[in-house]
């Protein structure tokens, strides 16, 4: 029988673990929660209608059509067993494996701030991305509909953390305010809206330079996002944000950007976990004491050549993914581990229409249309599949030439009250 690799997660870890497996003599099987890749880093363009859900996830059968050593189970690892080398799952048999590739990935951290769960929302999957738009577009009906004017705070977004995922959320949102909004609903409700912006440090960005924060910051205040800087959240109610130093924003829409952890898995596994809930892993990404279990992506406390722990974003996962497929093919012709060097590519977030921010390495800032022009590209090369790449194509470019949102409908379902 042929060695048995489980991988666990199909995000950017466990596809490229699985693609660079393609040629090994193994059985694969994938597992993940859902039948679907979510490219996250475009979650916030389905949250603000600029794009659809097929736009950004993709069906995982699908990916791997051609690829004829590897099963998929669309199925939730509930379990380990790592003695005996079997992975417990919610629906079907245990999956035996040789070798285990956890990929897990990360979730939402309302870290203990009270209110998070109950009255914010997370931006960390497709169903988070479309639970806001609906929110969003189904009380701005309600409000149109009603005979009295909107409550204080009632059509006011306040995203709380100022990274890049909180920076893109508050640009997004603002211009589909400003642009489409206010054309879809011209009476009076739209003077009511506005964004803020949260974050506890004392700049955007941070972990981009000063420079990049700087235009981070003029950007969204330019366009009308009011940015609150150097307090954090204290606690959230239904009517709104309470602030640390005692401010008290009045919203009724609160989206959570302000971190992530470790996904359950982690604790599940029993495995040691470092900061954050990650798992900890040795030099060549397996677990110590546990030669044939990998842990990658979001979900490993893998470190960089400083010894820093590496960022949870895309490429960190993408390159464990293809270095932990290469330890396994070495150790079947019984040659020994190697190192994993990250190889840093730099970082980028948008801000909306026409301007983002990129960082290359050697200190190469790509800012304003140039920065948007490499951004796009790069999203676009990234994107699963090119039905895809095509459709969202098609979709920013209409965005782009009308000012116009074609992904803001509400079905029956979306509608929050009778
Ligand atoms: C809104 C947002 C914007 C972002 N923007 C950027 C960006 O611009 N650039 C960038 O580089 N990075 C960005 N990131 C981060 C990037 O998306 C992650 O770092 C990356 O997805 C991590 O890959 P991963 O494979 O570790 O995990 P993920 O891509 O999260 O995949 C984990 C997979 O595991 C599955 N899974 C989880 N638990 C289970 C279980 N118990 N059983 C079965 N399956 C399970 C999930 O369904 C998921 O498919 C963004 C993230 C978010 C949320």
């Amino acid at each position: 029988m042929r060695p048995r690799v489980v991988v666990i997660g199909a995000g950017f870890g466990g596809l490229n673990a699985v693609k660079g497996l393609r040629d090994a003599p193994v059985d694969v099987t994938l597992v993940d929660a859902n039948n679907f890749h979510t490219f996250q880093p475009l979650l916030y363009q389905v949250a603000s209608a600029g794009l659809d859900v097929d736009d950004v996830a993709y069906p995982v059968r699908g990916i791997f059509r051609r690829q004829r050593n590897v099963s998929v189970r669309m199925a939730r690892v509930t379990g380990f067993d790592l003695d005996a080398r079997r992975v417990v799952v919610d629906r079907g048999d245990p999956l035996p494996y040789d070798y285990l590739v956890i990929a897990a990935g990360a979730v939402s951290a309302d870290y203990g701030v009270p209110g998070v769960r109950e009255h914010a929302f997370p931006m960390k999957s497709v169903d988070d991305a479309v639970r806001l738009r609906r929110s969003i577009l189904d009380r701005l009906e309600r409000v149109a509909a009603g005979p009295d004017a909107p409550a204080e705070g009632e059509l006011s977004v306040v995203i709380c953390g100022g990274g890049p995922t909180g920076v893109e959320v508050a640009g997004a949102l603002q211009e589909l305010f400003d642009k489409v909004i206010a054309r879809d609903f011209p009476r009076t409700e739209v003077a009511m809206i506005d964004v803020t912006l949260v974050e506890a440090a004392d700049r955007l960005l941070g972990t981009f330079s000063h420079l990049s924060s700087g235009r981070a910051l003029r950007t969204l205040t330019r366009r009308g996002v009011a940015v609150v800087l150097g307090t954090g959240v204290d606690h959230l109610t239904a009517e709104g944000v309470h602030l640390a130093d005692g401010r008290f924003l009045p919203a009724r829409t609160v989206v959570w950007a302000a971190g992530v952890t470790a996904g359950p898995v982690a604790a599940e596994s029993g495995l040691e976990q470092a900061r954050g809930g990650r798992l900890v892993v040795g030099s060549d990404l397996s677990v110590p004491g546990r030669p044939e279990v990998f842990a990658i992506g979001d979900i490993a406390a893998a470190a960089g050549d400083d010894g820093q722990p590496l960022p949870q974003v895309a490429q960190p996962a993408i390159q464990g993914g293809r270095h932990v497929a290469r330890q396994i093919t070495r150790r079947l012709d019984g040659l020994p581990g190697v190192p994993f060097h990250y190889h840093d590519k730099g970082s980028m977030a948008t801000i909306g229409r026409n301007e983002a921010i990129t960082e290359l390495p050697f200190g190469v800032r790509l800012w304003g249309f140039v920065g948007w022009l490499a951004w796009l590209g790069l999203h676009l090369i990234q994107l699963m599949g090119f039905r895809n790449r095509a459709n969202v194509l098609v979709n920013w470019a209409w965005n782009y030439v009308t000012y116009d949102r074609g992904a803001r409908l509400l079905a029956e379902a979306d509608r929050e009250d009778p």
